[in-house]
Formats: C-alpha cells, sequence, structure tokens
C-alpha cells in the first residue's frame, strides 16, 4: 500500500461519491493529492 503524500497546500473540491435518486453524498477532496478534507454528507 503507497504511503499517501499530502501536498502542502490542499485544493479541496467537492466531489460526488455517490447519487442516489436526488440524493447526492459529497465530501471534500484536495486536487492535488487526493486527500478526503471533510466528512462525507448525504443531501437529499
Ligand atoms: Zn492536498
Amino acid at each position: 500500500m503507497d504511503i499517501p503524500v499530502e501536498c502542502f497546500d490542499h485544493i479541496p473540491i467537492l466531489r460526488v461519491l455517490e447519487s442516489v435518486g436526488t440524493c447526492e453524498t459529497t465530501a471534500l477532496f484536495c486536487t492535488e493529492c487526493n486527500k478526503q478534507l471533510s466528512e462525507s454528507k448525504t443531501e437529499c
């Protein structure tokens, strides 16, 4: 398993993890190192 490399200054983007009907599960990820920056949350 690769050791995750975190960048110095994260660039967050909101990414849709799952979309079921009108419900979307989203979380913030860094565009550079791909680290998840926030808890995933589901909005309906
Ligand atoms: Zn980063």
